[in-house]
This record gives structure tokens, sequence and C-alpha cells, in this order.
């Protein structure tokens, strides 16, 4: 049994109280590791590890706190097969998937901060004869990182490379679902040499150790990636503290595959769109709206291409659909399963729990699935699955499908397939989703600003945008 331990002030501790949570393999459904079952007592004692290391770790040049963060990536790169096999193992998704995309993604998140913060230039305007305006970016100070399951080391590394980039030091919760990379990452870290109390990793449940976390008066913002009701109680709960607040939340996100479009392109990329990770990425698309003379033939290649899907033990080779993260998220997944069949829609594939032999009897597997004839404002197409369920629907015209695509409380991510530039540009400025992607999902450019609109959040992490939320503008004029 693995027993994980916070990273409190440089140094791998049990939480205060001595408890642990069990953590539970997804694909087995059997307990594999424990936690720190943390509290408050915790959270302030790596808070107060955070701003005795602040003063140091701010002053360091950049260039110096830059190699350190290239260090860690280069030790993420060299256990790239045991970190995906543990992030494997936590979450449930496909090993191929965790060392293909998961951790080389982590360790690209540190290098590209690593270096970034050699590139972050704060701005002057001169007055010509009256004046000179200069920008100083101080690091806010003090952090907290809370992050999801469904990209466990991906999203934790996204919002604590850029924090400590810029000066801050970081308190960061993993999710208690999956938190087993967040605690290897620890050891890297030690192994980095990064300097004691820089960053904390503290161990728990997010109303115990996050409420915690987001209540301390010394943390000057909070960075969090979740669902969406969780991200309207931090912000209750921050907001009369005047903390700074990075929200990456839910969404519903529409494809608008156009009949001008490169239909076998359009086909292949809305699978991986609908069903990698299971469906538990926020990216996925999980309403399909097609033009109405291509319905027939992009339904028919699309189920041909469900069919190939391979659901199984995430360890083997040709498994493409692994386990969903747990057992009360697999019912969540199942009751809109249910609901969809409630709401007059028509089952095309799918919809059933997946009996896996061997090791993986337990396991929490479900068939992709999908549904048709269900109306762009059911409750189906309205709320966030986070599951393998797609539905797909015909359109007849631009104004249409943009009224649907643009119909929930959402506004993360849609994808636009056609070949027609101008109706590309036209459709993706119409959309509210602060992420459109063109003929393609997915493709990732760390410069770009990366977040959603309405209720799916509220700022944006990436590049230089991930830098000035971790710092505090001050303008100084100079008379001349
Ligand atoms: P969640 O909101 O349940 O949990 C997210 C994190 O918040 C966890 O670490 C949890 O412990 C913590 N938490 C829970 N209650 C808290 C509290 N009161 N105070 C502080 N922290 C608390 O979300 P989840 O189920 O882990 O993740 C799935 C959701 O995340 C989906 O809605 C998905 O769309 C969203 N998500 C969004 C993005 C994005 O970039 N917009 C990326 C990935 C996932």
């Amino acid at each position: 049994m693995v027993q994980l331990q916070n990273y409190i002030n440089g140094l791998l501790v049990p939480a205060a109280n001595g408890q642990y949570l069990p953590n539970i393999e997804p694909a087995t459904g059997q307990v594999f590791s424990q936690i720190p079952a943390s509290d408050a007592q915790d959270v302030t004692q790596a808070v107060r590890a955070a701003e005795a290391a602040l003063p140091a770790w701010r002053r360091l040049p950049a260039e110096e706190r830059g190699r350190l963060l290239v260090r860690i990536a280069e030790l993420i790169e060299r256990d790239l097969e045991p970190l995906a096999q543990a992030e494997s193992q936590d979450n449930g998704k496909p090993v191929s998937l965790a060392r293909t995309v998961d951790i080389p993604r982590a360790a690209s998140n540190f290098a590209f901060f690593g270096t970034a913060a050699q590139h972050f230039a704060s701005e002057t305007h001169f007055q010509e004869g009256v004046a000179l305006n200069y920008t100083v970016r101080h690091p806010l100070g003090v952090v907290a990182c809370i992050s999801p399951w469904n990209l466990p080391l991906y999203l934790f590394t996204w919002k604590i490379a850029p924090a400590l980039a810029a000066g801050c030091c970081v308190v960061a919760k993993p999710s208690e679902v999956t938190p087993y990379t967040a605690f290897l990452l620890s050891e890297l870290c030690l192994e980095a040499g990064l300097p004691a109390g820089v960053l904390n990793i503290v161990h728990g449940t997010g109303p115990v150790v996050g409420q915690a976390l987001v209540e301390h008066p010394s943390v000057k913002a909070i960075s969090f990636t979740g669902g969406t009701k969780t991200g309207e109680h931090i912000a209750r709960t921050a907001a009369p503290m005047f903390k700074k607040l990075s929200l990456e939340l839910g969404g519903k996100n529409p494809n608008l595959i156009f009949a001008d479009c490169d239909l076998a392109e359009a086909v292949r990329t809305s699978l991986r769109s609908s069903f990698a990770n299971q469906g538990q990425i926020c990216l996925c698309g999980s309403r399909i709206f097609i033009e109405r003379s291509i319905y027939e033939p992009f339904k028919e290649q699309f189920l041909a291409g469900v069919a190939g899907l391979t659901v199984g033990d995430p360890q083997a080779a040709d498994t493409s659909q692994g386990a969903l993260v747990s057992e009360a998220h697999l019912e969540k997944v199942l009751s809109y399963i249910e609901l969809a069949h409630q709401e007059g829609g028509t089952l095309l594939a799918g919809g059933q729990r997946v009996q896996v032999a061997g090791r993986c009897a337990g396991g929490y597997f479900l068939q992709p699935t999908v549904f048709e004839g269900l109306a762009p404002d059911c409750r189906v197409n309205r709320e966030e699955i986070f599951g393998p369920v797609v539905t797909l629907t015909p359109f007849d015209t631009e104004e249409q499908v943009l009224a649907w695509a643009n119909g929930t409380e959402y506004g993360l991510a849609a994808t636009i397939w056609t070949r027609d530039l101008n109706r590309a540009h036209r459709v993706a400025h119409a959309l509210h989703s602060g992420i459109v992607w063109i003929n393609t999902w997915l493709h990732r450019d760390l410069r770009t600003p990366f977040g959603g609109m309405k209720n799916s959040g509220v700022g944006r992490e990436g590049g230089l945008e991930a830098l000035r939320f971790f710092t505090e503008p001050q303008s100084i004029t100079v008379k001349l």
C-alpha cells in the first residue's frame, strides 16, 4: 500500500492529525494508496513555510528561479514512465495517454514558465519632456493552487510553474481523487533542490483543506480549476477578502460541422474530442451540430469510429477507453444517460456499463455513448456531463447553429469545421467561447490565453496572462 505524504517546508510529512484517507484505483475499484487527511493545521503550517521562504525566493534572479524549474522539467522527463503508470493507476486513463499527453505536458509547463520568466518585461510609458511612467510587477506573495482530477499532474503544474516563475511561494492542493503524481512531484522538487517552503503540497479533501486555503488571510490569490459550483463557492468566500481569483470551470462545448468541411478529418478529430480521457476533459466537445446535408454520412462514419474504440484495462496497449475516475462519477454519467432517454433521445451507441474481465472486474467502465434526436435546449444538451456521452444534432443555417452553440451558461471551447475561410472567422468571432479551434482540436500553444467566458470561468491562464495574474502591477511616475 503506497502511503502519500504532505510536502511542507521541504519535508515529506504526514498530516498533523495522523489520519489518512483511502485512494481507489478506478480500473479495479480497489484501494491502492492512502493520502494524508490534512486539515487547517497543515494548511497553516504550509502557509507559514511559504511566507518564510518568500523574501529569498522573490529576490532570486528570474534566471536562477527559471533554472530550478527547468531542472524539475528534466526530472519529470526522466521519470516519464513511472509517472505515466502512476497517473493511469490513479485516474483510470489509458497509460498510453498519460505517456503521450499528461506527463510530457507537465514537463513542458515547467520548462515553458522556467524560461518565460526571463522574458517577462514590464511596460514604460514616456511622456515627452513631462514624465516617465514605468510599471513594476511585484510577485503577489503566497498563493494557492487548487486543481481537479481529470488531468492531474498536467493541470497542477500548469498553475504551480507560473506562480513560482513569477516569484510567488505556493501552497498547492491536488484533487483528493487523484493525488499520486502530485506526491511524486514533491519528491522531484526535493531532488531538484527547490528551497524549502517555496512549494508546499497539502493533501486532503476540498471542503477541509481547500476551504482552509481559500479562507487563509495570508493567501493573496487563488488559482482554481474545477467545477462551476465549487468555483462559485470559492468566489463567494474569497471576494470579501479581496483576493485575486483565476477560475477555470466547467464547459458544454459545441462542435460546428459545416457541409464544406474535410469530412474524414472532422469525424476523426470529433471522435477524439468526444472520447479522449473518457470524455473527461473540460475541452471535450459534447454537442456535435452537423449541417443537414452531411448529417447521415457524418453519423455513419462517426458511429463506425465509435465501434472501433476499445474499452478495457488502462494498462493494456490496445485500450483507447479506460475507466471513469470514480464510482460516484460513473453513477452521475449513467444518470445523464437515463435522462437522455427520458428527454426523448435515440440511443445510437453505447449507454451501458462495461464489465472488464480479470483484474479490472470491479472497475468503473462505460461504453462510449452517442444520442440523437434531443432538443438543443434539453438538460442533456445544456448541463455538463463530463463523461463519454455526446449528442448529434442536424442544423440548417449558420444563424441557427450559432444560437444553439451559444445557448448554454458555459463558454469554454468550440470547434468549427469548414473550408470557407470567411465563415470560419465570422463564426469564431460570434461564438461566446474563450477558445475556438478551426479544423482542429486541443491544439495548444502555451503562449495563448487559456480560459472560458460566462460560467466557464474568470481570467485566463497561459503565457504572459499567467505571469500577470501572479504579480501585482505598481505604477511609478517620475516628473522630468
Ligand atoms: P471540483 O470542483 O469538485 O474539485 C476541484 C478541486 O477543488 C479539488 O481539488 C477539490 O478538492 C477542490 N475543492 C472542492 N471543494 C472546495 C472548497 N470548498 N474550497 C476549495 N477547494 C475545494 O472539480 P472536479 O470534479 O475535481 O473536476 C471536474 C470539473 O473541473 C469539471 O467541471 C471540469 O469541467 C472542470 N475543469 C475545468 C477545466 C478548465 O480549464 N476550465 C479543466 C479541467 C477541469
